[in-house]
């Protein structure tokens, strides 16, 4: 019997009993052994000197924050990573004790309070926001200093100062009281193409950043510069740190880096059937009838919908494992409910478990079989299921 418990935040009121659980109409399964699985891997592919950054932010890609969190932590990863301070105070509040690193912007004092409060590490992107952070310490009179993150834009034109400005811009937090500088990282933007023509830019510009901080005798004691992608392509840009989000999950960032390493899906997603009846040929299925029966068949009807975040754009045009069979998806989907064409499984009972992603038997229909045919990247595929589904860790 495997061991289940529920693991969002707001599926935890509800108590898991068996019972519970099998009364779920659709939830989201989460494989704690894969997750094990992929962080060894990481942390074996990775040189001593290189520490593991898990990046949990949203909700860890939709896995539910606090289990994955506790669990990356357990396998070898040393280091968290988040987007906002409500994010990172979520993991605290459960009794995580890792350094965790907001990785997006943070700029007024209530953000500022919170960090010192609960021990969060940001990320600092321009003079101005050293400023305030410095300012806002020193009115509350905090005792220690706070450990910043410098982030550089070399190239991804997004947070951070520019590069050709990074000996300044270190210079001036140096001489700012109540802050003392961790890092210094940069993002890359292409680190998951064929072309490495733009990432060894980034990386060149980067090195030469570090360069010029060497010049003026400044050492920093730790640089970061890789995504899940860069990780797995080029071992010169693991740096101390890797900051690796996708991967952890169990997904590969491109088709060509499939060799690096071993991973498994963490993630499934799963709901009951719960009506099955026949249609005579001619009958319309869903809104607008977008689907009239060809021939009298079969149809179950299914508990999850775009609500739950099957994305609408995939009716007609997805597939479910039901008994380790691929079964098609037909008419509209619906905020709660979607249809299937089950006349493969004449005997198909009400209750039983459709798997719209993961595995069954031979077949396996993943997060990137969604985002290509949506035109998407799986990343924003995990993003989408709604706390409606409950996250059940499955060990
Ligand atoms: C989200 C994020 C990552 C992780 O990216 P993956 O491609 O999922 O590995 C790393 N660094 C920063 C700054 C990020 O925002």
């Amino acid at each position: 019997m495997l061991s289940r418990k529920q693991t969002s935040s707001v599926a935890s009121h509800q108590q898991c009993d068996t019972y519970a659980w099998f009364s779920q109409r659709a939830w989201v399964e989460i494989d704690l052994g894969a997750l094990s699985h992929n962080v060894q891997q990481l942390v074996q592919f990775l040189s001593p000197r290189t520490q593991l950054m898990a990046v949990v932010k949203a909700d860890a890609y939709g896995h539910g924050a606090v289990t994955i969190a506790q669990t990356v932590l357990q396998s070898g990863a040393s280091w968290l990573g988040v987007a906002t301070v409500p994010e990172g105070i979520q993991l605290r509040e459960a009794g995580i004790e890792a350094p965790i690193l907001i990785l997006g912007a943070t700029h007024t004092p209530e953000q500022i309070h919170a960090i010192a409060h609960w021990k969060l590490q940001p990320t600092l992107c321009s003079p101005k926001q050293a400023l305030i952070f410095s300012n806002v310490l020193e009115a509350i009179n905090y005792g220690f200093p706070v450990p910043i993150h410098i982030k550089l834009d070399t190239g991804m034109s997004r947070l951070g100062t520019d590069w050709q400005q990074a000996a300044e811009f270190v210079q001036l937090v140096q001489r700012l009281p109540h802050l003392t500088i961790a890092s210094i990282y940069s993002h890359l933007a292409t680190a998951d193409s064929l072309d490495p023509t733009v990432m060894q830019e980034q990386h060149r510009r980067f090195e030469q950043a570090i360069a010029q901080l060497k010049e003026i005798g400044i050492k920093i004691p730790c640089l970061h510069l890789a995504n899940s992608a860069a990780t797995l392509t080029d071992s010169a840009l693991h740096y101390d740190i890797v900051r690796v989000g996708l991967a952890v999950y169990g997904l590969y960032p491109a088709a060509h880096l499939h060799t690096a390493i071993h991973l498994k899906p963490v993630l499934q997603l799963k709901a009951r059937v719960t009506q099955v009846k026949t249609i005579a040929a001619g009958t319309g299925v869903s809104y607008s009838h977008k689907f009239i029966a060809p021939h009298e068949l079969r149809l179950a009807v299914v508990g999850i919908g775009y609500a739950d975040g099957v994305p609408r754009n995939l009716s007609q045009n997805m597939q479910v494992l039901i008994r380790g069979q691929r079964v098609p998806q037909i008419g509209t989907i619906t905020m709660d409910q979607l249809m299937l064409d089950v006349s493969a499984i004449p005997d198909l009972q009400e209750g039983e478990i459709v798997t719209l992603l993961g595995e069954q038997g031979k077949e396996q229909i993943s997060a990137n079989d969604w985002a290509e045919q949506l035109n998407t990247i799986s990343w924003e595929i995990l993003c989408g299921f709604k706390h409606r589904l409950p996250r059940v860790a499955v060990i």
